[in-house]
């Protein structure tokens, strides 16, 4: 059975790396969200919880359910059905409009997103009087203002322009809260790109991809010393000898120039990999292409090694699909196995 390798210690490495940005791991909320960018959300939060991480970010409820208990404090980020939110010190809620507010039950906790620039979600500031004075009136417990960065990882300077303009932000819901009584409130807005960019000033920053040992940014912000965490591995159904000029797989389109020996190992698109139609050279992490298109289940590679890697590190295959290494390991099937390599 094909199988996925989770390496404690690299996840460790990569968050006291991050920890030199924001002075202490526990200003590190680890985003766990889409099952922990398909690596998986019990086996990462397990990690999280050995490293200190003490808050952790998800998608919605489900994933939330699976792991609060473990943390201080869980932040979903995108569910919708706002009349179930869950009530409880441990779980918080992003409030992403004036209408979200409207929806949430008495005593939730809620982060209220605020748009500096990504044009997604979020309050804008000019509605931030309003969603104040609505979250008081409800008697909603309002812990912490963020917002989302569009452009830490390109080279420009519209993500300084957006520090600024959270600075702004900070400066007004610090008066909005004197006004309105609502004590302490915490900020929040740094994601990967972003912290390994800027100037750290927030109360925490919500740290996903760069957890798992990569950066999505342009070439010129250089390298980070990161380590990818995960590994996926395949074992062999079986072995054949080519002669010259035999096919392997769907429409012939690999033919072999030589006599070859090669085997069928049992990982596919169904597994959460891109499909690889067979033209251009994809090569695994072990260096050897891939055979003809990938099917469903299995892939080509020549030799009959009983076991082979296939990726450990995901810029290779975002490169070769022109896509970022996030869409490669979220893809990732959740009913691949876990092994946890830790010591
Ligand atoms: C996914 C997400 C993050 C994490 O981003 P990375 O680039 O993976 O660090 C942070 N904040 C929000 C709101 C997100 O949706």
């Amino acid at each position: 059975m094909s199988y996925i390798k989770l390496d404690f210690n690299a996840y460790k490495h990569n968050l006291e790396f991050l920890a030199k940005f924001t002075g202490d791991i526990s200003k590190i909320m680890a985003v766990l969200k889409d099952n922990a960018y398909g690596h998986g959300i019990e086996e990462i939060s397990e990690f999280a919880c050995k490293c200190g991480i003490k808050r952790v970010v998800v998608k919605n409820n489900d994933e939330a359910l699976k792991l609060y208990k473990k943390f201080d404090q869980t932040l979903v980020l995108s569910e919708t059905d706002l009349s179930n939110c869950i009530v409880d010190e441990k779980i918080a809620y992003s409030a992403n409009s004036i209408e979200q507010i409207m929806l949430f039950k008495k005593n939730t906790n809620i982060h209220l997103k605020v748009d500096t620039g990504m044009g997604r979600n979020g309050v804008s500031i000019s509605e931030l009087d309003n969603a104040f004075k609505l979250i008081k009136s409800k008697n909603i417990n309002l812990q912490a203002i963020f917002t989302h960065f569009y452009a830490a990882d390109m080279v420009g300077s519209d993500f300084f322009v957006q520090e600024k303009t959270f600075l702004k932000v900070k400066k007004i819901c610090q008066s909005l809260a004197k006004k309105y009584g609502f004590s302490s409130l915490l900020f929040h807005s740094k994601n990967s790109s972003a912290l390994l960019r800027g100037t750290f000033n927030d109360d925490f920053a919500r740290v996903g991809i760069a957890g798992y040992g990569y950066v999505d940014m342009h070439k010129s912000f250089g390298e980070f010393n990161l380590k990818p965490i995960l590994s996926l591995w395949a074992k062999k159904i079986c072995t054949r000898e080519l002669k010259k000029g035999d096919s392997v797989g769907y429409s012939g389109l690999f033919r072999s120039k030589t006599n070859m020996i090669v085997s069928t190992y049992d990982l596919g698109y169904g597994d959460g990999l891109f499909r690889y139609n067979g033209n251009g050279t994809l090569k695994i992490a072990n260096g050897k292409n891939i055979l003809g298109k990938m099917s469903m289940d299995s892939i080509s590679i020549e030799g009959d090694e009983e076991e082979i890697c296939i990726l450990n590190d995901a810029k290779n295959m975002a490169n070769f699909f022109d896509t970022i290494t996030y869409e490669i390991i979220t893809k990732l099937s959740p009913f691949i196995k876990r092994e946890l390599v830790i010591n």
